[in-house]
């Protein structure tokens, strides 16, 4: 039997505890959403007025200089680079996401189609995020015809379905919805002994568990800096490159931004030799500057603490709704074991976005992903044992009393 003060006792010996005074959270809130929008670094609200007021406002053009904003991205990545296992100028912070997947793939296909042109098919998994699909929809048709994008059901199916035709794989790190974690080294040892080439979407995997792309010879990542990385609500993303490629790097969005001596103006397009050349065009500074928060704080401590303590948790919430919520019919969608899990949990339940409005109105903020999965968010730099205790209560409380089965927690707004 797990108490509120078992939580505490593990509250009193955290070694994590301390960071969660560098985040500004609002009172009576339990936010189990750091994997949707991390919440805000309390250095953002400085850092955002010193950019605005004294490098836009005083300062003005010069900042693109004086504050290095023209080297922002890639100061921004070498930050970020130890997160992912990655080198020095390895890495740009930049664009979105979705942008930066279809880059990476490009990249991908443009490669192998070189070395191996009988190799056609994009393999990657039909419940990533659909962002992800939609990109690769996108570049098949523009840049890749004769290729087809292979859908496998399921992380069981990636081994049968990479071979003599698979041009390049393409894997979410981490599940979006079940919170599924792939092993890289197994996979990139798979995928490359078949002579297919990865991309790894990281999105809801750096800054949640530990991760070396290096060591794994991955060939390429992206992901976002707003979700565990509590880069600000839609703070531009990041790409890696395995350096090994770089004599063949190329991506379609050839912008002046990734133009080897972009002030000289050229009529023709002539690629930076380094990561660089995966920039487009003039980036947005404010949002761009304020990534560096975030990073801030994860360069106090290491991964493999904050792993240890994304799993304590995780493993706290599986156990509290078993003892706690059993007569409800939550079925867990997230894996028990340890090595197959990542920093959140989901739940999967009929009337599940109902359930999670009603646990909003409580001030525990979760969210709902189609279909039926409630979605919890476990983020070690900012929250508490006692944290999970509190929330599974309310779920309990939400359940219980069928506070959720009212018409305004099944009214829909843009975003669940
Ligand atoms: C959050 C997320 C995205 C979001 O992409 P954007 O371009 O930033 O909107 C993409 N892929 C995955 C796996 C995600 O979790």
């Amino acid at each position: 039997m797990i108490t509120l003060e078992h939580c505490q006792a593990r509250d009193a010996s955290d070694e994590l505890a301390a960071f969660r005074s560098q985040f500004d959270l609002p009172a009576g809130t339990i936010y189990l959403d750091g994997n949707s929008l991390g919440a805000m670094p309390k250095d953002a609200m400085a850092h955002a007025n010193h950019v605005i007021e004294q490098e836009w406002g005083r300062d003005l053009i010069n900042s693109w200089n004086k504050a290095d904003w023209w080297g922002l991205p890639t100061r921004l990545g070498d930050l970020l680079a130890p997160l992912i296992g990655a080198g020095k100028g390895e890495c740009v912070v930049t664009d979105t996401t979705s942008l930066n997947l279809f880059k990476a793939v490009a990249n991908a296909v443009r490669i192998q189609r070189s070395r191996h042109p009988e190799r056609r098919v994009i393999v990657a998994e039909r419940d990533a995020f659909p962002t992800d699909l939609y990109m690769i929809q996108g570049l098949l048709q523009s840049f890749a015809e004769g290729y087809r994008l292979e859908l496998i059901e399921g992380a069981d199916a990636l081994a049968a379905a990479v071979d003599a035709n698979t041009a390049v794989v393409v894997l979410s790190h981490v599940n979006y919805r079940s919170g599924y974690l792939f092993d890289m080294r197994a996979v990139n040892d798979l995928v490359h002994g078949r002579g297919a080439l990865i991309v790894w979407d990281l999105c809801h995997s750096v800054g949640a568990v530990p991760i070396d792309v290096s060591a794994t010879q991955s060939d390429f990542a992206i992901g976002c800096t707003y979700k565990y990385l509590n880069g600000g609500p839609g703070s531009p993303a990041f790409l890696w490159a395995n350096p090994k490629h770089q004599a063949e790097f190329w991506q379609p969005l050839s912008g002046w931004w990734g133009h080897a001596r972009p002030f000289q103006m050229e009529s023709d397009y002539a690629a930076h030799p380094g990561i660089r050349s995966f920039l487009c065009g003039t980036q947005p500074i404010v949002s761009l500057s304020l990534v560096a928060c975030g990073l801030d704080i994860f360069r106090q401590t290491d991964m493999q603490k904050v792993r240890r303590k994304s799993l304590a948790l995780t493993d706290l919430f599986i156990a509290l709704v078993a003892q706690e919520c059993a007569a409800h019919g939550l079925t867990l969608v997230t894996p028990t074991e340890h090595a197959y899990r990542g920093s959140h949990v989901s739940f999967r339940h009929p009337d599940g976005y109902a359930v999670v409005q009603a646990l909003i109105a409580r001030g525990v903020i979760g969210d709902y992903r189609e279909p039926e999965v409630m979605r919890f968010g476990v983020t070690p730099l900012y929250l508490s044992f006692a944290d999970i205790w509190h929330a599974v209560q309310h779920l309990k409380a939400v359940l219980d009393r069928r506070e959720w089965d009212q018409p305004k927690f099944r009214a829909r707004g843009h975003v669940t």
